[in-house]
């Protein structure tokens, strides 16, 4: 990975060498991110996309405040999936005007305070919509509303599917129109489309296809009043490369794609803005995990380094978070950065489980108790998607440097 400079066999971060920042930390493990970088993958994504496309941060793929406050300050948005997520965007400072809220099983209370927030809801069952009718007269105030849409067709090529077929997600294309009436007859104050088709994609073509499906799809939902579309939000699903042999994704054709998308929908549907919400892709590349070699052990010919961390603070690098065949994420050793002599080593959690596997069999400069493995990209679905209790060791720490 190139993203982190080094400096003296030390990997920076932060433009801190990492043996200080764990000192600064005070223990490990921890996940650092790195605001520059953050910086820095916003500036180049606006750069490489056409203007007037709005770009929203799904803090799902990390909800930490100080990330969350940061990307509130870079990007037009905030797509939240709870209200739990709702509050750290709204003390985060987000403009609630640009704050959207998707997700199946919504509970009561959470359309609620979504309601007296007055931030955009993405409506996924009639049973919302029912709900939110009574709310809104209840609270005196008009629910903002976008449906979001169960295409008829899937993300190829993506790592998760969430849209196509029968799925938990959105309401069905079938639906639609029925579900429009019934926002207008209820007096809920409808402002356009959702569609997420997946995630983890690294193929620029089937991406272009999907948003450009997701737009023709909007354009024949809204053909009855195409001027009350004010939001069109065609997902994302941007990937980052993880594994040796994956590409980074090319940019050009999806913004090319965007551009003809954008002028169609000037014509088309006049007061939408187009939206991409991205998660994975806006800060998975930003964060290292940083976890110290407890024991180096040898059995039958086999170097074991074991770490006072592992899949209780990242399951995804252990493989076990969506992935169908495990492999190794980037990992290195981050204080013996540039070493010559390289040795096979498999880095294991101190978890009673096989599972606890950071990096099977990688060749890795020779490692003792004291040094610390850093796993690459691991800024999105790291911390908060883990089993922190699990084996009930000491839980990790998360640090914007
Ligand atoms: C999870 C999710 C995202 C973010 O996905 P990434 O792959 O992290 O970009 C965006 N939108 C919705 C609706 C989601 O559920």
């Amino acid at each position: 990975m190139t993203q982190f400079a080094t400096a003296g066999g030390q990997l920076l971060v932060g433009g801190e060498t990492l043996s200080t920042l764990a000192e600064r930390v005070g223990q490990t493990p921890f996940f650092a991110y790195d605001r520059g970088l953050l910086r820095q993958r916003v500036a180049e994504l606006r750069d490489a996309l056409p203007s007037g496309i709005r770009l929203h941060y799904a803090m799902k793929a990390n909800p930490m405040p100080a990330v969350v406050g940061l990307m509130a300050q870079l990007v037009d948005g905030i797509d939240v999936a709870s209200a739990g997520e709702l509050k750290v965007a709204l003390d985060a400072g987000a403009d609630p005007r640009e704050i959207s809220f998707a997700g199946p099983g919504k509970r009561e209370a959470e359309l609620r305070q979504a309601v007296a927030s007055r931030v955009l809801l993405n409506v996924e069952s009639m049973r919302e919509v029912r709900l939110l009718k009574d709310i809104g007269t209840q609270l005196g105030i008009a629910p903002r509303v976008a449906v979001r849409v169960n295409p008829d067709f899937e993300l190829k090529g993506s790592g998760m599917k969430m849209g196509g077929g029968p799925k938990q997600f959105g309401v069905d294309v079938e639906v639609v129109p029925a579900m429009l009436d019934a926002i207008d007859a209820f007096g809920l104050e409808f402002e356009g489309f959702h569609l997420f088709a997946g995630s983890q994609n690294l193929r620029a073509e089937a991406i272009c296809e999907a948003q450009l499906k997701s737009y023709e799809l909007a354009l024949r939902l809204a053909a009855h009043k195409p001027e009350a579309v004010r939001s069109l939000n065609l997902g994302g699903g941007f990937g980052i490369p993880y594994f040796p042999g994956e590409q980074r994704l090319d940019l050009a054709p999806i913004a090319d794609n965007l551009l003809s998308l954008r002028e169609r929908a000037a014509r088309d549907l006049p007061a939408a803005s187009i939206v991409l919400e991205l998660g994975r892709y806006l800060v998975g590349e930003a964060g290292v995990y940083v976890t110290r070699i407890l024991d180096r052990k040898e059995s039958r010919g086999k170097v074991f380094l074991v770490t006072d961390g592992g899949l209780n603070h990242h399951l995804s690098a252990s493989g076990n978070f969506g992935q169908v065949i495990r492999k190794n994420y980037p990992v290195a050793i981050g204080n013996r950065q540039g070493d010559a002599a390289l040795e096979e080593a498999t880095v294991v959690g101190p978890l009673c489980t096989p599972l606890d596997l950071l990096a099977d069999r990688m060749a890795l400069p020779v490692a003792q108790a004291g040094d610390l493995v850093v796993v690459f990209q691991s800024g999105a679905y790291g911390a908060s998607a883990s089993p922190q209790a699990f084996l009930g060791h000491p839980g990790c720490t998360e640090v914007l440097v």
